[in-house]
This record gives C-alpha cells, structure tokens and sequence, in this order.
C-alpha cells in the first residue's frame, strides 16, 4: 500500500522503543549506581540509573554493562546493595 493511501495508524510503524523505568529499576537506590543527575528548574532527574553501565558492570573490555534483564526488571543483580 502506497504511503500517501494508509491513514495515520498504519503509518505508523510497528516498532516500538522500550527505555528502562528510572522509578522501576532497582538500581535507582543501589550503591554503585551511575548518580549523574539532570535539574530541570526545581526537579531533579536520575538519569544515570538507567544508563547501561555502572561500577559493577563498567562495560568492555570487561563485560558489556548491564544486563538487558536487569535494565527493565526482569532478573534481580546479584551485586545490588542498597546505598545506605
Ligand atoms: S550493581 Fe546492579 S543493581 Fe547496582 S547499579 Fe549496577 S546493575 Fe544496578
């Protein structure tokens, strides 16, 4: 089907982007987490949390970062401690 005959929905595509969740993951209270942060006025981001690396797993050529199961909560880290 030619593009400029499909309404809107089918145009889009099938693909979908999935992020890790900063509220979710569990590395959002583990003491090696990546503690970078974003200000957005009075708000403060974790946006490390979510990145693919961390003290643990500091990405080749040692290992090749986090998990994708520990990124969106599939599997529990076997070195997560919480930050005291
Ligand atoms: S050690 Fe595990 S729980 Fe802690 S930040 Fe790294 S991946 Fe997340």
């Amino acid at each position: 089907m030619a593009k400029e005959n499909m309404n809107a929905k089918e145009a889009q595509s099938e693909i979908k982007g999935q992020f890790p969740n900063k509220d979710e993951i569990i590395c959002k209270d583990c003491a090696f987490r990546d503690k970078t942060v974003v200000r957005i006025g009075n708000k403060k981001i974790p946006v490390g949390v979510t990145k693919g690396f961390c003290k643990k797993y500091q990405g080749p050529p040692k290992d090749n970062g986090k998990p994708h199961n520990i990124l969106f909560g599939i599997e529990i880290c076997e070195h997560y401690q919480k930050e005291e």
